[in-house]
């Protein structure tokens, strides 16, 4: 396994313009990458301007990245019982799906949702109803669920119940998963020695399927096995460490899916991340 064939990104700001995600991913010869396409913690977005959308597809494809994400907002949750925020999290779904069939983005990243104030069969139901629909009402992209660490009443933190939402989604190929290294860490599965890690791929394979994993937050874990805290670390610096992370660069069967940095120092700390990637891999480090 080379660094080179990796399919490398990092979750980048867009600051000063959209398009400058793809170019300052460049600068870290990444091959793919992450954004918001709105305000992650508003509802209201406004509109892509048209000559803005130009110059962001002019940069992805002369910087040759692919594979590229946008993370969903925060607020939505579609497991919700109450009726105002299902249908503004749905309305949201829906158009954040737009934004990336303008942007020509191929996944959009979403957080389950929480099943407070019903039950976790509810929950399921109505989180893969409205993944379901928000895909009828779009084009293109593909929902892909992020698993989740299980912190409070979040759904999505077993494989099993992820398989509850895909199965429930209609339109298959247009949903999958966004496997983040420290979620699925904390909420329990042993990723980190090498006999656990190909354990817990067997069950994710057989219960919802390699191919239905399409992207990775990459990320360390501050907090321990079973924690059930989200908690980011800068890669090699946390709880899964170097070790756990090298069990998915090294794995030849996730090759060409993109590997999402999310780490807390942002652009300021990805250069040291990958020099632990490339280090482990017995490359130089930049
Ligand atoms: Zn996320
Ligand atoms: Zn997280």
């Amino acid at each position: 396994m080379k660094f080179e064939e990796l399919t490398m990104g990092g979750h980048m700001s867009s600051a000063g313009g959209i398009w400058n995600a793809p170019v300052n991913s460049a600068k870290f010869n990444f091959r793919s990458f992450q954004i918001f396409s709105k305000n992650q913690m508003q509802w209201s977005a406004r509109p892509l301007v048209e000559s803005d959308v130009d110059r962001f597809k002019s940069e992805v494809r002369k910087n040759r990245l692919g594979g590229i994400m946008v993370h969903a907002s925060y607020l939505l949750n579609l497991g919700s019982p109450k009726e105002d925020l299902r249908e503004k999290s749905l309305n949201g779904l829906a158009d954040e799906l737009r934004r990336c069939d303008t942007l020509g983005i191929e996944y959009l990243v979403l957080h389950p949702g929480s099943s407070s104030g019903t039950t976790l069969k509810l929950a399921i139901e109505s989180i893969a109803s409205g993944i379901g629909s928000a895909i009828d009402q779009t084009e293109r992209a593909s929902v892909l669920i992020e698993t989740a660490a299980g912190q409070g009443s979040t759904v999505g933190h077993t494989f099993e119940e992820l398989a509850s939402i895909l199965d429930g989604v209609g339109n298959k190929d247009r949903s999958g998963v966004c496997f983040d290294t420290c979620h699925v860490y904390a909420s329990g599965y042993d990723i980190k020695s090498p006999d656990g890690y190909e354990s817990v791929m067997e069950k994710f394979d057989s219960l919802i399927g390699l191919k239905k994993l399409k992207g990775f937050h990459l990320n360390d874990s501050k907090k321990g096995l079973g924690s059930r805290v989200d908690r980011h670390e800068q890669i090699g610096d946390g709880m899964l460490g170097a070790d756990g992370i090298m069990n998915f660069i090294r794995d030849n069967r996730l090759r060409g899916k993109p590997m999402v940095l999310e780490t807390p120092l942002g652009e300021e700390g990805y250069e040291k991340d990958l020099n632990v990637i490339r280090k482990n891999l017995g490359e130089d480090g930049k």
